[in-house]
């Protein structure tokens, strides 16, 4: 499977930070090697029990507070999975490993819940048991929705996907599926049963695939295979991946862990592709994409908007005086302020070279022009540190409000317009239509 390396996921994912990991392990080499990466790397807390006597009183007190617990098969005593019946009691969630797969079969832990587990053998089986344990605590950010009409699967599919620490929502029709989706697109995978009364799978899928704010969701449709087209009219509906009933757990749980990990490192290319390299904040085309449709959104739900496009004054001076070097890390601490004011209020972006556009939402246009007003004041007053001493510089800002059914493009066009004139009118200022008729009366 095509899981992340761990030197990829420490630089990617942050959140391990005090995620208290149960040990259960009787070889005291072990114990040392494993605690050492998960503490040292990834800063886990990590409680070791040697007995099944040590795990039993370790559960005793507060179990809840054990993310995630790793246990060895073959410790001593434990004929049948005792340490795993103990930990799962708690509801502590279980990665097993062992030095021999065939283990799993004669401690009969098959038929029994746990997240993963691990094939142990010297210094890769530390690794692989350490990806495995990443991977399980990364889980915890994928949310999966359940469609399926019989509470049984719904039952028996929660249990499997909690187990291994996924977020799940489970619903018992189209209909409800299509609610949900309605509240909530941040969905990373729906596993979507065919045969149900009213819409059936297929049809749900279709309805799915209409909708473009859902494409990055993973799709896997589930049925039995009397109809042997059916896979392949789910793939050519727009479902990524197919599983037969009844299922097979193993089968379940690789091709749910390799649909979350495509979505994942989509989400990933999709953010990168989004944002401006030098900057961080969002870049002209993530602006183009969502901006016309958060205006559209807002001109719906009757909410004030404007459009601002803020401008280093004199920056081209800035470079000339002080070098490019300079000029980039005056660029990054505007940005950075602008991102501060704006927060996930506003829609901010570096529009090119030192110019920066803001989509202010849900604002009265007399707030949006404060809120510039504010922006302008601020950066005038920011004390910029270089390695060539302390610099300052001013912004312009066009102002243009969004209040008639015109393009994105034309409300952009207006507040670079007023940009020009807040230019020609001595820089370090705000304009907008306001100022233009203040002026035609003088
Ligand atoms: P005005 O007050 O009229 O806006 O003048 P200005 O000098 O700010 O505007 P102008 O458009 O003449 O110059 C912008 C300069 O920004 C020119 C360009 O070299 C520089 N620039 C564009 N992108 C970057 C960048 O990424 N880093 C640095 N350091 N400079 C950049
Ligand atoms: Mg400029
Ligand atoms: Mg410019």
């Amino acid at each position: 499977m095509p899981f992340r390396k761990p030197e990829q996921i420490r630089e990617a994912d942050k959140g391990f930070e005090g995620s208290e990991i149960l040990l259960v392990e009787d070889s005291r080499a072990y114990t040392v090697a494993l605690r050492k990466r998960l503490e040292t790397d990834y800063g886990m807390k990590v409680t070791s029990c040697a007995t099944l006597e040590l795990l039993a009183s370790a559960l005793e007190e507060n179990p809840d507070r054990f993310t995630l617990s790793l246990i060895d098969l073959n410790l001593p005593g434990t004929p049948s999975g005792e340490a795993l019946d103990l930990v799962s009691a708690k509801n502590v969630p279980a990665i097993l490993f062992t030095s021999n797969a065939s283990d799993l079969r004669r401690k009969q832990v098959l038929t029994k819940q746990f997240a993963d587990y691990v094939l142990k053998d010297g210094q890769k089986g530390i690794e692989r048991l350490i990806e495995a344990t990443v991977r399980i605590l990364s889980n915890r950010s994928a949310h999966i929705l359940i469609v399926d009409d019989s509470a049984l699967m719904r039952d028996m599919l929660s249990e499997q996907l909690l187990s291994q620490l996924y977020r799940v929502t489970s619903v018992a029709s189209s209909r409800q599926a299509l609610e949900v989706l309605d509240e909530n697109t941040e969905f990373d995978l729906a596993l979507i049963n065919h045969l149900m009364p009213e819409m059936n799978g297929l049809a749900l899928v279709e309805q799915i695939r209409s909708r473009t704010e859902l494409d990055d969701m993973r799709i896997i449709g589930v049925s039995t295979l009397e109809d042997k087209s059916l896979a392949a009219r789910f793939l050519r509906a727009g479902a990524n991946d197919f599983l037969i009933q009844p299922l097979v757990i193993e089968e379940l749980r690789g091709r749910v862990a390799q649909n979350i990990e495509i979505s994942s490192q989509i989400g990933k290319l999709r953010e990168l592709a989004a944002r401006d390299y030098l900057t961080g904040i969002y870049n002209r085309r993530h602006f183009f994409e969502n901006g016309p449709r958060r205006v559209a959104l807002s001109r719906k739900q009757g909410r004030g908007q404007a459009l601002a496009i803020v401008d280093i004054d004199h920056f081209k001076l800035i470079n000339d005086t002080y070098g490019h070097e300079v000029g980039d890390v005056v660029l990054k601490a505007v940005a950075c302020q602008l991102r501060k004011y704006c927060g996930h209020s506003h829609l901010l972006s570096r529009m090119g070279g030192e110019e920066f556009g803001i989509l202010i939402s849900d604002c009265s246009f007399a707030d949006a022009r404060r809120f510039c007003e504010f922006v302008r004041y601020a950066i005038e007053f920011l004390l910029i540190k270089t390695d060539d001493g302390d610099v300052k510089v001013t912004v312009s800002i066009g102002l243009a409000e969004i209040a008639d059914k015109e393009s994105f493009d034309n409300y952009l066009n207006a507040a670079d317009q007023f940009l020009y004139m807040a230019k020609s009118a001595g820089r370090n200022r705000v304009f907008s239509e306001t100022d233009l008729a203040v002026r035609a009366v003088a």
